[in-house]
């Protein structure tokens, strides 16, 4: 059963194939046997999965477009009555009192929740190392990182532990881990799901997502969560279209764009051929490849690393001991309580970025560096909208290398921070993303990632989807988990 697609399992549950209850106990014994080896979960709930299960088989028929499917949520997602702890020691005690959005909305789609997936201490990271529950690993090779900060939810994936999951992407977070996995990661448009109960790290950049092995498991998931909420402002009232019955709209003539400056040094190699492979084969297929550029692109990270840590320093002073969460024994004032509890509670990634975040926005420094960064994350915008006057898509590796050692970059975040060299852009500009899977290299997975217009959502998943259906990498297994 695990082999099956999202899809395939929907069409099995609604032909009575096998029941839901099955199913999702099928999952359980899986995570039960083999998460021990890759640590992708931190909150596993299979009481409460059986439960929901059985109500599935009931609703039958009756059921929305994932009735009966197990999914995994990241950490991130509030879950009423489970806990949600941004995998982090400041959030370790907490059981969140409501539903995010997509949460109750995938629950209203009938799909049943096996439990939280591990990730980077609230979302910050590339490696899922950063975890106050312990490193990730990468099922194609387990001395090896799944990718962060949605690792725990792309390795449950990958291992099919799960046939989709949902992640979070704020500079590549869905996308990364894809590519590491060898499974497919859509990053939606922003606004286009809302954030609603999902923890805030940098809000004008996190966008809630998923994972699948397939682009179609991905239309699935994103039907699901996709549509406007009044309780985010940033959500966008713009009607969602039937993604999956448009998946087989032909890509011919779609024209793709490769920016020249993502093919330069710091790309392996034998990523570089494979992305060539991929695209004789949407040639093949009648897309146009074209070469485009974006000037701006090299500015990114240096942008996003202003941006994101002001965002995060401002959204993690609410964690401060007082209201919920970590905190410090015996406090000997007001002072020590705050200053222990956010030291204790809080890991060193998280505290690096604080400091930064506050230090750029602090009078004196706003000018040089956060309004600095502003203007970049504009130029970046420009840079694509012409881009998207020229092409349907933009092409490029998801990342410059395949899946590091655990513990290779850790003590480097300069060297961690340049794994999003090719995703972090898209999230400057709002854009939505997709990665997936082109092959091998050395035995571990390769992502190409595709990055269309503003709520073009379904032109990534169509040339996913039709690309899908001449190539078989996205089926390959990590053999320890067949
Ligand atoms: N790796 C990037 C960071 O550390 C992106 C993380 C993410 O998308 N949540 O901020």
């Amino acid at each position: 059963m695990h082999k099956l697609t999202v899809a395939q399992q929907a069409k099995a549950l609604a032909a009575k194939e096998f029941s839901s209850e099955e199913l999702v106990n099928h999952y359980i014994q899986r995570i039960e046997s083999h998460d021990e080896q890759l640590n992708s979960f931190v909150t596993f709930t299979p009481e409460q999965a059986i439960e929901n299960a059985k109500q599935a088989d009931v609703r039958g028929k009756q059921g929305g477009i994932l009735n009966g499917i197990p999914i995994a949520l990241k950490d991130i997602f509030c879950t009423d009555g489970v806990k949600t702890s941004c995998a982090s020691r400041m959030l370790d005690n907490f059981i969140a009192p409501y539903d995010a959005a997509v949460v109750t909305k995938l629950n209203q789609a009938g799909a049943v929740s096996l439990g939280k997936t591990n990730m980077d201490e609230f979302a910050m990271g590339s490696s899922s190392e950063s975890s106050f529950y312990g490193v990730v690993k990468n099922p194609w090779d387990t001395e090896r990182v799944p990718g962060g900060s949605s690792g725990g939810s792309a390795a449950a994936v990958a291992a099919r532990l799960a046939p989709a999951s949902m992640g979070t992407d704020t500079g590549g977070s869905i996308r990364q881990p894809a590519a590491f996995c060898g499974i497919t990661g859509l990053k939606p448009t922003y606004g286009r799901v809302s954030r609603y109960g999902m923890i805030a790290y940098a809000s004008s950049l996190d966008q809630g997502g998923s994972f699948g092995i397939t682009s179609e498991d991905c239309a699935y998931m994103l039907q699901a969560i996709a549509g406007h909420d009044a309780r985010d402002s940033t959500s966008v009232d713009q009607p969602v279209p039937d993604y999956v019955a448009g998946l087989n709209r032909s890509i011919k003539g779609l024209r793709i764009g490769l920016p020249e400056e993502f093919f330069q040094e710091g790309l392996d190699a034998g990523i570089a051929e494979k992305i060539q492979q991929a695209c004789d084969v949407l040639k093949s297929l009648g897309c146009e490849i074209k070469p485009i550029s974006l000037p701006n692109a090299k500015l990114a990270i240096a942008a996003y690393y202003v941006i994101a840590p002001a965002e995060c320093s401002s959204n993690l002073s609410r964690f401060d001991g007082v209201r919920y969460g970590y905190r410090c024994e015996n406090p000997k004032g007001l002072e020590d309580m705050y200053l222990r509890s956010r030291s204790e509670g809080l890991g060193e990634e998280v505290k690096r970025r604080i400091m930064v975040g506050a230090y750029a926005l602090s009078a004196g420094y706003y000018d040089a560096y956060y309004l600095k960064a502003q203007k970049i994350r504009r130029l970046i915008s420009e840079d694509y909208r012409a881009a998207f006057n020229q092409v349907d898509a933009v092409l490029s590796p998801t990342t410059p290398t395949t899946a590091f050692k655990v513990n290779e970059k850790s003590n480097d975040p300069i060297t961690m921070y340049l794994s999003d060299i090719y995703t972090i852009g898209v999230n400057l500009a709002g854009l939505p993303g997709i990665s997936l899977p082109v092959g091998f290299q050395q035995n571990l997975p390769v992502g190409m990632q595709l990055v269309s217009n503003y709520f073009e959502e379904q032109t990534l998943l169509n040339l996913g989807h039709q690309y899908q259906q001449q190539t078989d990498h996205h089926l390959q297994m990590p053999k320890e988990f067949e």
